[in-house]
């Protein structure tokens, strides 16, 4: 199968590579030219538009930041939408709203091309590894045609509903995330203020009910009050944008994602966007009287 990828940012680049080295043939553009330029190695087409993609590939994957992007890669001027083929299948794999997911999915439609949603956890480390954990949305024919590449890129593929549903997902899994990295955040900032070997503690609350992914993975940046990429600030609240409309379209009070979506409104104000989702210490650290 001939494998597209449009957007080679921290996540495509990382997931075209391990398509890749499967052994699919991979075509694959990216907006700014010279991202990811180690594909090339791995034998990697690079295409000068999305449209060239989607008229070179089966299966185009799209991975860039939100919503209005993947509506620009896939409807905008030379999208996949002006090359792809009847038959063909689009995979979105970015985090954007599922009812604008619906509508693409729709126009997609029109012309005979597939589409599924298919957003990741796991983060820069399991696009890496290739263990992302992959909810998908959509027809499960479509899913059928689109496993053996997924399996390239993650190790647990759930088909969680219709078009759509990925995201909603993801939105739950994104709000999950946001009381864990706060709770985390404010466990160490305790921790230091209270004297405690940050260090030490960590592994000892790791073998009991406090473990977690955040824990394990993003206290030594809190500890440090450093916060290498990762996951940007910026695409979090973007997420948590997501899941608050998901909320009010539901009825559901979400006040901690609430909570976390402006303490990350302020770390953007301050320059802090780029940096990884765990900077989210620097608040309560601030709040604390520790330099954030
Ligand atoms: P990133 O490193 O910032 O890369 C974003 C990519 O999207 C870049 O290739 C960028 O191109 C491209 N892009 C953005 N807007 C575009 C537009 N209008 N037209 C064309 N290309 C555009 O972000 P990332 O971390 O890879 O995240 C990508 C998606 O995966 C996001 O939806 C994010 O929420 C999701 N995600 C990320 C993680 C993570 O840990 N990083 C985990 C799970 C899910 P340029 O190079 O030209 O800027």
């Amino acid at each position: 199968m001939r494998v597209g990828f449009v957007g080679l940012g921290t996540m495509g680049g990382a997931m075209a590579a391990n398509v890749a080295r499967a052994g699919f043939e991979v075509t694959a553009w990216n907006r700014t030219p010279g991202r990811a330029a180690a594909l090339a190695d791995l034998g990697v087409r690079l295409a000068s538009s999305p449209a060239e993609v989607g008229t070179a590939s089966d299966l185009i994957v799209t991975v860039v930041s939100d919503t209005p992007d993947v509506e620009a890669v896939l409807f905008g001027a030379a999208g996949v939408a002006s090359g792809a083929g009847s038959g063909t299948l689009v995979v979105d794999m970015s985090t954007i709203s599922p009812s604008a997911t619906r509508d693409f999915a729709a126009r997609l439609a029109t012309q005979g091309v597939g589409m599924l949603d298919a957003p990741v956890s796991g983060g820069s480390e399991g696009a890496k590894k290739g263990t992302l954990s992959i909810f998908v949305g959509g027809e499960a024919a479509n899913l059928d045609r689109a496993r053996p590449v997924l399996a390239a890129m993650g190790t647990t593929i759930t088909h969680v509903g219709p078009i759509g549903s990925g995201q909603a997902v993801k939105a739950v899994n994104q709000v999950i995330l946001a009381g864990t990295y706060l709770g985390v955040a404010e466990g160490i900032v305790l921790a230091i203020k209270a004297g405690l070997d940050v260090e030490q503690i960590v592994a000892a609350l790791s073998g009991g009910a406090a473990q977690s992914w955040v824990l394990t993975n993003r206290s030594g940046r809190m500890l440090e009050n450093d916060y290498p990429l990762g996951f940007k600030v910026a695409l979090h609240r973007k997420d948590l944008g997501i899941a608050l409309e998901l909320a009010r379209e539901t009825g559901t009070a979400l006040p901690i994602s609430a909570l976390c979506e402006q303490i990350e409104a302020g770390l953007i104000g301050k320059g802090h966007g780029d940096d990884d989702m765990s900077a989210v210490a620097r608040a309560i650290r601030e709040l604390s009287g520790l330099p954030g």
